[in-house]
């Protein structure tokens, strides 16, 4: 085929996609090795069957019972016809996916008498290696040319039942490895040796022919729905000849066995019929098989046959690895390190599939952090996937990481999907994306261009950092002021302004009554965030310090989501009012992966507002007050100073934050609570500049709310105008905020939240988009300055007793030149 026939087949899906795949509107979906996508017709085709026929549970003699079983032989009769695999030769045993498919392999082995030898390679999904759990022995093969060898020798192993598996194509990179394993394994010196196709990844992109049953392998496993998208179903393709391995199987259950005598004899008669028979034990998954049929026909209608399917993805590969693969820097160095098999070929689609394995390097060699593509991902709608990817063989091979890294990262807290994804100067995980049927060269573009648009850097940084003029100023007339004071009680909703005039009490751990309660999920207990609901941005709290009360209102769109429009809860801890603690202990918030204990309200009313507004069964939950001894999480710079001091820990450094607090992350030791520090404070100014870029490029302006900060900074509009002088406070080490003095504790760093706007709970582009490409330093973005109150040493002055602050106090900033300059701060500065 020449490249036009390719492009007239892609417009074509193009086209077809645009009714059939409704969902795919405005996102573009790129991983399809998690699953693939359902077609409307399929879905309609479906619900269609369910409306019009009565089907039973089958196995009895009723019409509803006898038209379900009829049904169902066909369908696995046709499933079987896909892979041109023989009912004389194949059964087909359903079973939820193919890791379930792989469990029932597994046990048939584990009860043989002597046990099993087990023998995987390296690229297998997890799933498979999880097998070598229940055998006796077992091996890992590092590489095709040991698979070869090992073939090629002498059987060692004895009477011992053995059986050898492989990924027909690995979930992680898409390399297709050999097919003709299991025959020649069958023809050599190893003939007694079983073997095990994981195929779950190569079907839904390629076909499968089984038509030769003696080259066949012993077992296939299948995930149906990453062929088409639904039902969740897998499959269990059997070699009629190697079914006697099942003979041995222990377990029965209802569906597998004839009669059961359990009282006084304990005796029973398995089912002795076809193998199906005899290993799907419980009810089959009868809608879901019904769906299966509509699935091939609908698939069949849409994309004629799997060659098609496999002829057009892999043309679409081939597009999407050489786009990624010219990406340069500026200075010519690449931008992609892609992680192919050398023994594959993008473009061949027997040697590999539509998925292309990555990591991106910055101009430097350096790598980009995983997370933050994924947040820009997320906001420019991609879906890919990063991380582990279920394949530990493939990726620790392809990273180059030791057993020792693994272990070493593991237990620094590294874990599948989290932040800190660079150790030691290597990634720990990758960015996958991956292809299906109804991708189309659009994608590939879109994808190639977001790489390009946010990673390829032409050499020139894309800021200078401005230089602040150094002139000291008495705080009595300084240029800057508070513009503006903000709490959020609830963590994640919206925040409360501190009205202008209201001294505001500052506490060791932040403004008062910031973040003092969340809500937390009814089930896991995990504290909520507007990442995942971003409906909490309509959750508007205020403190009423003339009622002492914390008052809860429902805004915009959840206004009309429940007839109670206002719930109130004193600000007082009053200990009635919360849920036994013995009987919640279990109940802890989890903020960010940290335990933290909360207390939950036991009021049905203030539960069920929460729950209906968000539509997550949740409770409202406090934390408790920070003085109560072992139960304070809370803690600021000074206090943990303070007892470093006083327990005469020596810390390197008398302050050892003037580093950015680490990832805007939970790791480092003064803000234990969450991911937020004390206070935050932004500049208007900066905040101007950013609006300023966003709108020039024809963005909506971010509102100061979206940063969630607790202080803005302005320039006093009672001063005469000046310049104004953003992100001057990258430089600043304290601030004097009216009698109060603060230290800047480092950076914030950003992710995709700033992007959800708090009047209506919308998720946009920016200002997320605009600041990563202004505000990128190290792979991070950062906007805002975490910040602690500093007690002045006097502690018997009102001032320290007491300490507040107020809309329009003046603010001094110290550079850290300054504050050797300034008798009370230079003692805190080395
Ligand atoms: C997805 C996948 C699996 C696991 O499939 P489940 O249906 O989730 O059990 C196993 N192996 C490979 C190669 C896969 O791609």
């Amino acid at each position: 085929m020449d490249e036009s026939t390719y492009i007239r087949y892609d417009n074509a899906i193009e086209e077809m996609r645009a009714h059939e795949y409704p969902m795919l509107q405005g996102t573009t979906y790129l991983d399809h090795a998690g699953t693939t996508l359902y077609a409307k017709s399929l879905i309609e085709r479906f619900s269609s069957d369910m409306i019009s026929n009565l089907y039973g549970n089958p196995h009895s003699a009723s019409n509803a019972s006898q038209l379900t079983t009829r049904r169902i032989e066909d369908i696995r009769l046709r499933l079987l016809g896909l892979f041109n695999a023989d009912p004389q030769e194949f059964d087909v045993v359903f079973v939820a996916n193919a890791t379930a498919g792989i469990k029932l392999v597994m046990d048939a082995f584990r009860d043989q008498e002597e046990g099993f030898w087990y023998g995987y390679h390296r690229d297998a999904h997890t799933s498979l290696i999880g097998v070598r759990e229940a055998a006796s022995e077992h091996q890992c093969f590092a590489s095709d040319a040991e698979v070869n060898n090992w073939i090629e020798r002498e059987d060692q192993v004895g009477g011992r039942a053995q059986l050898f598996a492989y990924p027909a194509q690995s979930n992680m990179n898409g390399r297709r490895l050999p097919l003709d394993w299991s025959q020649r394994i069958r023809t050599s010196k190893r003939r007694s040796v079983y073997t095990l196709l994981d195929a779950a990844a190569l079907v839904s992109t390629s076909p499968l022919n089984l038509e030769n049953s003696d080259e066949a392998p012993d077992f296939t496993v299948l995930s149906l729905y990453k062929m088409f998208g639904f039902p969740d179903l897998g499959a269990l393709i059997v070699r009629q000849a190697s079914a006697s391995m099942f003979e041995r199987r222990l377990y029965f259950g209802g569906g597998t066995v004839e009669m059961v005598v359990c009282l006084k004899e304990q005796w029973h008669a398995k089912k002795a019929g076809s193998l199906h028979e005899r290993l799907e034990d419980g009810t089959l998954p009868i809608h879901s098989i019904m769906a299966l049929d509509a699935a091939m026909s609908v698939h069949r209608e849409l994309y004629d046959s799997l060659e098609q399917v496999s002829k057009h993805t892999t043309f679409l590969a081939g597009q999407l690895y050489a786009g990624l693969s010219s990406l340069q820097h500026g200075n010519g160095e690449r931008v992609c390190q892609v992680y192919k098999d050398p023994a594959s070929t993008y473009g061949d689609s027997t040697t590999q599939g539509p998925i292309v394995a990555f990591n991106l390097r910055n101009e430097s060699s350096g790598w980009v952090s995983n997370a933050e593509v994924e947040k820009l991902a997320a906001v420019r709608n991609l879906q890919l996937r990063t991380g582990g990817l279920c394949n530990p063989g493939g990726v620790a091979s392809s990273l180059g990481l030791a057993p020792w890294e693994m272990r070493e990262n593991f237990s620094a807290g590294q874990r599948c999907g989290n932040d800190n994804d660079i150790i030691r100067a290597k990634p720990t995980g990758m960015i996958r994306v991956s292809l299906g049927a109804m991708s189309t060269l659009k994608d590939v573009n879109l994808f190639v261009a977001f790489v390009r648009e946010f990673f390829v850097q032409e050499s020139v940084p894309a800021v200078t950092l401005p230089i602040t003029n150094s002139e000291v100023e008495a705080p009595t007339q300084s240029r800057l002021h508070v513009e503006s004071l903000s709490v959020y009680p609830i963590k994640s909703c919206a925040g409360f302004s501190v009205p202008p005039g209201a001294p505001w009490e500052v506490r060791p751990e932040g403004l008062a009554w910031d973040r003092e309660w969340c809500l937390v999920h009814q089930g896991t207990g995990a504290a909520l965030s507007q990442k995942r609901y971003p409906k909490m941005a309509l959750i508007r709290p205020s403190i009423d310090l003339i009622e002492g009360v914390l008052r809860i209102n429902l805004v915009g769109a959840l206004r009309d989501t429940t007839t109670i429009q206002e719930v109130t809860v004193p600000l007082s801890a009053d200990p009635r009012l919360f849920l036994d603690e013995d009987l919640y202990k279990d109940a802890s918030a989890r903020v960010c992966g940290d335990n933290v204990s909360a207390k939950t309200y036991r009021s049905g009313k203030i539960s069920s507002f929460f729950s209906h507004a968000l539509g997550v069964a949740c409770h409202l939950a406090r934390f408790p007050a920070v003085s109560s001894g072992s139960g304070s999480t809370r803690h600021s710079k000074a206090h943990l100073q303070k007892y470093q001091k006083a327990s005469g820990t020596q810390i390197p450094g008398a302050f050892p934050v003037a580093v950015p607090i680490a990832p805007g992350v939970c790791v480092s030791k003064p803000i234990l609570l969450s991911n937020e520090s004390p206070i935050l404070t932004i500049s208007r100014s900066s905040l101007n500049r950013l609006n300023e870029l966003i709108k020039a490029d024809g963005g909506k302006a971010a509102q100061a709310e979206v940063f969630r900060a607790n202080i803005v900074v302005a320039e006093n509009p009672a001063y005469p105008p000046g310049l104004e002088d953003p992100y001057a406070e990258d430089d600043w080490r304290f601030l004097q905020i009216g009698q109060q003095y603060f230290e800047m504790l480092g950076a914030c760093r950003r992710c995709q939240m700033v992007c959800i706007d708090q009047q209506t709970a919308e998720k946009n582009q920016e200002p997320f988009v605009t600041l990563s490409k202004t505000r990128r330093f190290d792979g991070r973005v950062f906007f805002g300055e975490h910040t602690c109150h500093l007690p002045l040493e006097d502690a018997s002055s009102p001032l320290v007793q007491n300490p507040s602050i107020t809309v329009g106090d003046a603010v001094r900033p110290f550079r850290e030149d300054d504050a050797l300059q300034d008798s009370r701060l230079h003692a805190f500065v080395i």
